[in-house]
C-alpha cells in the first residue's frame, strides 16, 4: 500500500496531513497525486467521500509552495458548482497549507465584491470560485486569468446538471493553454467526455470505485406509500416521515432529509419545526448567510435535522450523520447514491430510509438497477398506527395555521432542551389535535372543502364544483 511519504509531497504538507490524522492515501489520492506532481493533466472519476479534495489540494500546495502570487493574477483556480462546496475546498486548503505560506480567496455569491476585490488586488495563490461569480469578477475587469498555472474543475457532472458548462468552457478559454488541468467528475456523461477531450491534454485517468458499491455500512430501506386520498398525499407523507424519524428513536442523532424540490424543502422543514423537531432548510434560494448558519449549526451538532435539496447538500462533508431520509425518490438514480453517501461515512454505520409513492416506482427501479440490489421494503407505519394517529388529519383554516407559531411539544423529539425557543412555548393543544396545523396548499384545501371546516362541505357537485362557490363570502365580495 502506498504511503503519503512516498508521494513526493512537500514535507510541510506531509506534516499537515499527519496532523489531520490521515495515515494512508485513499485510492484517488494514490492515483492522482503522482501524475499531478509531474505536471500532467488528471481526469479523476471519483465521487465525494473518496478523498478527492485532498487529491488535488495536496499536490497544488506542493507545487504552489514555490513561487509568488502577482497582483490580480491568481496562480491557480478551483471551480466548484456550489458555494458550500467551494467553502469546503477552501477549508481543505487551510488545513493542508497551514505550514506553507499561501494566500487564497473565495469567490462565491452572497459575499461582498469589495472584500474579494481587495484580496485579488493583493495577489492570491489560490482562487476558489463558483463559475458565475468568477465571471462576474472577470467582467468587472478586476481579475486576470492569464497567470493561472493550475486549474481544477470539481464535480463537473454537477456543473453539467446546473447548466454551468458554457461558463466552464469560457473560463477554460480565458486561461493559458499551457495550464495544468485537474478535472473531477463522478460520472462521465457524453458532454463531460466532450469537455475533457477538448480541454485536457493526455490526462492521467484515475477511476475509483463508485460509492454505490462501497457503502456497505449503510442500512437501507424504502416504504412504499399510497395515500388514502390524492389531496392528502403531501400531508400524509410528512406524517409518515415523522413516524419514521420517531421509530429510530435515539439512534437518530442527526439526519439529512432530502426533497426533490426546493419548495418541498421549505414545506417539510416548516412542518417538522411546527411539530417540535429541530429542523431547518437549506437550498439554493436561501441567502448565503442563512445557508452558512444552518450548515454550521448542523455540523456543530446544534441542529438535528437538515432538510435539503440535492444541490445544496452535494459534496457536503459532515462526518457523523446517523440517518438520511429521502422524503422523495430522487429522479436521477445517481443522486440516490450521493444522498445516502452523506451517512455511513468514514466506516461509521448509517441508515438511509426512503418514501416512495406509486408514481416514483419507476425511479426506484432505476436506483435498484444502479446499486445492483433490492432496497428492503419496510412496513408502512401509517398502516399499523393506532386509529387516532393514522386517521386523516383534521382540517383547519389555512390562513390561521400558516400564521400560527409553533406550539407543539408533545412529540418525542420536542422535549429536548436543545429545541428552538419557539417549540418551548406552552402547549395548548393535544397531540391528536396537532395535525390540524399541518400546512396544505391553500388551493388544494379550498377545492375540496370550500376553505371551510370539513363539517361544512358543499355537496352534490361532484368534482366539478365551480371555483367561486369555494370562496368565502368576503372573498366573493372582494373579487
Ligand atoms: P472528500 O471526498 O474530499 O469530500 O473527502 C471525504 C472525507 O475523507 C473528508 O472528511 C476527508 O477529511 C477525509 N479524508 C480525505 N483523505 C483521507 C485519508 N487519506 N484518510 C482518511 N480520511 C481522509
Amino acid at each position: 500500500m502506498t504511503k503519503f511519504s512516498e508521494l513526493n509531497l512537500n514535507p510541510k504538507v506531509l506534516k499537515a496531513v499527519e496532523e489531520a490524522g490521515y495515515e494512508t492515501p485513499t485510492p484517488i489520492q494514490a492515483g492522482a497525486i503522482p501524475p499531478a506532481l509531474e505536471g500532467r493533466d488528471v481526469l479523476g472519476i471519483a465521487q465525494t467521500g473518496t478523498g478527492k479534495t485532498a487529491s488535488f489540494t495536496l499536490p497544488m500546495i506542493t507545487m504552489l509552495a514555490r513561487g509568488r502570487a502577482r497582483a490580480r493574477m491568481p496562480r491557480s483556480l478551483v471551480l466548484c458548482p456550489t458555494r458550500e462546496l467551494a467553502a469546503q475546498v477552501a477549508e481543505n486548503f487551510d488545513t493542508y497549507a497551514k505550514h506553507v505560506k499561501l494566500t487564497k480567496a473565495l469567490l462565491i455569491g452572497g459575499v461582498s465584491f469589495k472584500e474579494q476585490d481587495q484580496l485579488i488586488d493583493k495577489g492570491v495563490d489560490v482562487l476558489i470560485a463558483t463559475p458565475g461569480r468568477l465571471l462576474d469578477h472577470f467582467e468587472r475587469g478586476k481579475l486576470l486569468l492569464t497567470g493561472v498555472q493550475i486549474m481544477v474543475v470539481d464535480e463537473a457532472d454537477r456543473m453539467l446538471d446546473m447548466g454551468f458548462i458554457p461558463d466552464i468552457e469560457r473560463i477554460f478559454s480565458l486561461t493559458p493553454f499551457t495550464r495544468q488541468t485537474l478535472f473531477f467528475s463522478a460520472t462521465m456523461a457524453p458532454e463531460i467526455e466532450r469537455i475533457t477531450n477538448t480541454f485536457l491534454s493526455n490526462p492521467a485517468r484515475i477511476e475509483v470505485a463508485r460509492q454505490a458499491t462501497a457503502s456497505e455500512t449503510i442500512e437501507q430501506g424504502v416504504v412504499l406509500f399510497k395515500s388514502s386520498r390524492r389531496d392528502r398525499e403531501a400531508s400524509e407523507k410528512r406524517k409518515l416521515l415523522r413516524m419514521l424519524i420517531d421509530a429510530e428513536g435515539d439512534k437518530c442523532t442527526n439526519a439529512i432529509i432530502f426533497c426533490n424540490r426546493k419548495v418541498d424543502v421549505d414545506i417539510v422543514a416548516k412542518s417538522l419545526k411546527k411539530y417540535g423537531y429541530d429542523a431547518a432548510p437549506i437550498h439554493g434560494d436561501l441567502d448565503q448567510s442563512q445557508r452558512t448558519r444552518t450548515l454550521d449549526g448542523f455540523r456543530a451538532g446544534e441542529l438535528r435535522f437538515l432538510v435539503a435539496s440535492d444541490v445544496a447538500a452535494r459534496g457536503l462533508d459532515v462526518p457523523a450523520v446517523s440517518h438520511v431520509f429521502n422524503f422523495d425518490v430522487p429522479s436521477h438514480a445517481e443522486d440516490y447514491v450521493h444522498r445516502i453517501g452523506r451517512t455511513g461515512r468514514a466506516g461509521r454505520e448509517g441508515k438511509a430510509l426512503m418514501i416512495c409513492v406509486p408514481r416514483d416506482e419507476r425511479n426506484l427501479d432505476d436506483i435498484e438497477k444502479l446499486v445492483q440490489k433490492e432496497i428492503p421494503r419496510l412496513d408502512n407505519p401509517l398502516n399499523s398506527a393506532p386509529a387516532s394517529a393514522a386517521a386523516p388529519e383534521p382540517k383547519a383554516e389555512p390562513a390561521a395555521e400558516e400564521k400560527r407559531p409553533s406550539r407543539s411539544r408533545s412529540r418525542s423529539r420536542s422535549e429536548k432542551p436543545t429545541e428552538k425557543p419557539e417549540t418551548e412555548k406552552p402547549q395548548t393543544e393535544t397531540a391528536a389535535a396537532e395535525p390540524a396545523r399541518e400546512e396544505k396548499p391553500r388551493r388544494e384545501r379550498r377545492d375540496r372543502s370550500g376553505g371551510r371546516g370539513s363539517d361544512n362541505k358543499v355537496v352534490g357537485l361532484g368534482d366539478h364544483m365551480p371555483e367561486f362557490i369555494a370562496l368565502s363570502f368576503d372573498e366573493r365580495r372582494a373579487g
